[in-house]
């Protein structure tokens, strides 16, 4: 049943106070990706709501390139990139946006067809900064954005004002 194993998933997600700095409490999926039932289960929960209504789907350096993976596969769709700088040889988009110190640039290939519905992928969302800037990537590249999915919303943070419409599979206020 998926609702159980979702849960058993979420259970299996490892905190790390103060990582990467003081203050922030580090949310790694890891052990939920190595774990073939969690990643069935994540990867069926992301998909739900969109089902049939994206052509491609988005992964997020670097954790969401593996949820993407998963997903392209189980809705027989491809998958795209989004990169962080500097490791594209040609990027055919480049976006820059804040954090919470400091700023940061993602770019994508121009491998898009026009008009692909894409759906955006990626394991935490934090401040929606990542996802606001991925949604502008894709418009830049021309396509559409179908929807974002993402493992665990920060819900405390308040992401979703910043990156739209969001599907979150598990949620926390801490
Ligand atoms: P943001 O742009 O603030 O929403 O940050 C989202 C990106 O940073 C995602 O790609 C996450 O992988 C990563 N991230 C931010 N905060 C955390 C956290 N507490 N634990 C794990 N990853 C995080």
């Amino acid at each position: 049943d998926l609702t159980v194993a979702l849960a058993r998933a979420e259970s299996l997600i490892a905190l790390t106070p103060d990582y990467p700095e003081p203050g922030v409490l580090f949310r790694d999926i890891s052990p939920l990706l190595v774990d073939a039932a969690a990643l069935e289960a994540v990867t069926t929960g992301l998909i739900q709501p969109f089902r049939g209504a994206f052509d491609v789907v988005a992964g997020i350096e670097a954790r969401g390139f593996l949820l993407a993976g998963a997903i392209a596969i189980a809705a027989g769709v491809g998958t795209l990139p989004i990169r962080k700088a500097g490791k594209l040889p040609n990027p055919a988009a480049s976006i820059e946006y804040h954090l919470e110190y400091g700023s940061a640039v993602i770019e994508a290939p121009g491998v898009l067809e026009p008009g692909a519905r894409v759906l955006l992928v990626d394991d935490v969302l934090a401040t929606g900064g990542t996802l606001a800037a991925s949604r502008q990537i894709i418009a830049e590249l021309g396509g559409d954005v179908a929807g974002a999915a993402v493992v665990l919303e920060l819900e405390e943070l308040g992401g979703r004002r910043h990156a739209g419409a969001v599907h979150s599979l598990f949620r926390t206020g801490g």
